[in-house]
């Protein structure tokens, strides 16, 4: 888009950049900077959008994905939790493409803690997410920001099996079916280490979500997600057993399994969305918990909290939010 084909962060750039900011990137903060123009090109493709479009990106970094949003001609809302990034990130935006910065503006925060986002509604949101904190960024995106119809994430490869799983696969469990609720996922490459500085020990792979609508359910989409989380704490149980605590008692489980259609002799790994949503809805009716008529709309604070041990294992720690709300270009502080 009348762009410097050049503008592109590759390796020299990135070490330049890196070096010049005394950046030393961080695991705690899944630092890993991409420094190949070919896969950050093929990540905007990916994400199949059109040009004009308004994407959030979570953890800009150096720019490297952000300039490549640019270039396919996207403006772009970039949140960033380190300061010294975002605070450059405007800056090298105007020493190499200083025709594409009106179209970047840069939020200084913790991605888990934004409730609203500066501009027109964003349709997409495309990022190489920190892995410690991808489910949960991406959960709380989704709910927090309906008008997102298209997420494009690059994340670890086993992070990317877990979320694109159907029922009964090896891999399927809580972000599988979380993000179920809200879209329906697909793995769509894999992208090897040797792209990103520094080099990480596992692979990662693309992942893109489509919105779709939400099972019908007179149960809270906080209420399913409470099933869905014992359903799995426990995944070798039946589910009469895994849900006897919510339910009161296993027979109370069971009954509520059986009104809702479901075998209490199954596990949680059998199930698809629906089947969480008719069984939340049917221990609702057995506690004598009155509908609620706006249920599975009430935005959540908690999305991003809620998984299971292995993923909560990816999350680690989560800084608390950067207060600077917003950084736009050019007017970066020095
Ligand atoms: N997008 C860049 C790229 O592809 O080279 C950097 C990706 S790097 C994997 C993850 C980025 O997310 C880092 O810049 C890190 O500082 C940022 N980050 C980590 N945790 C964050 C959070 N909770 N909110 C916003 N940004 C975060």
């Amino acid at each position: 888009m009348n762009a410097p084909s050049n503008a592109l962060l590759g390796p020299v750039q990135i070490r330049d950049l890196a070096g010049r900011l005394g950046v030393r990137p961080t695991k705690t903060l899944g630092q890993n900077f991409v420094h190949d123009a070919g896969t950050v090109r093929k990540i905007v493709r990916s994400a199949g959008l059109e040009a004009g479009q308004h994407v959030v990106e979570v953890g800009p970094g150096l720019g490297s994905l952000t300039f490549g949003l640019l270039e396919a001609g996207m403006t772009v809302v970039a949140v960033e939790i380190d300061p010294v990034l975002a605070e450059q990130l405007p800056l090298t935006l105007a020493d190499r493409a200083p025709e594409w910065s009106d179209r970047l503006t840069v939020v200084l925060q913790d991605a888990l803690t934004v409730t609203e986002l500066p501009g027109p509604a964003p349709t997409a949101l495309v990022a190489n997410l920190p892995y410690n904190v991808a489910v949960p960024v991406l959960l709380t995106f989704l709910e927090r920001f309906d008008s997102l119809d298209r997420v494009l994430v690059m994340v670890q490869a086993e992070v990317a099996d877990r979320l694109a799983a159907p029922p009964g696969n090896r891999t399927y469990g809580i972000p599988s079916v979380k993000a179920a609720w809200y879209a329906t996922a697909r793995r769509t490459s894999t992208i090897g280490r040797n792209v990103f500085w520094p080099v990480p020990n596992v692979d990662s792979a693309l992942v893109l979500l489509e919105r779709r609508a939400h099972p019908q359910t007179r149960a809270t989409r906080e209420r399913v997600f409470e099933v869905v989380d014992a359903a799995f704490a426990q995944r070798r149980k039946m589910l009469r057993g895994a849900l006897a605590e919510l339910a009161g008692s296993a027979a109370a489980a069971a009954q509520a399994l059986e009104a809702a259609g479901v075998d209490p002799t199954t596990r949680g790994e059998q199930l698809t969305v629906d089947d969480f949503a008719r069984i939340a809805e049917a221990l609702d009716d057995q506690a004598g918990t009155a509908p609620d008529e706006t249920a599975g709309t009430t935005p959540d604070e908690t999305a991003g909290t809620e998984q299971d041990g292995a993923v909560a294992a990816e999350r680690g720690s989560t800084s608390p939010a950067g207060t600077t709300p917003l950084v736009r270009p050019g007017t970066a502080r020095p």
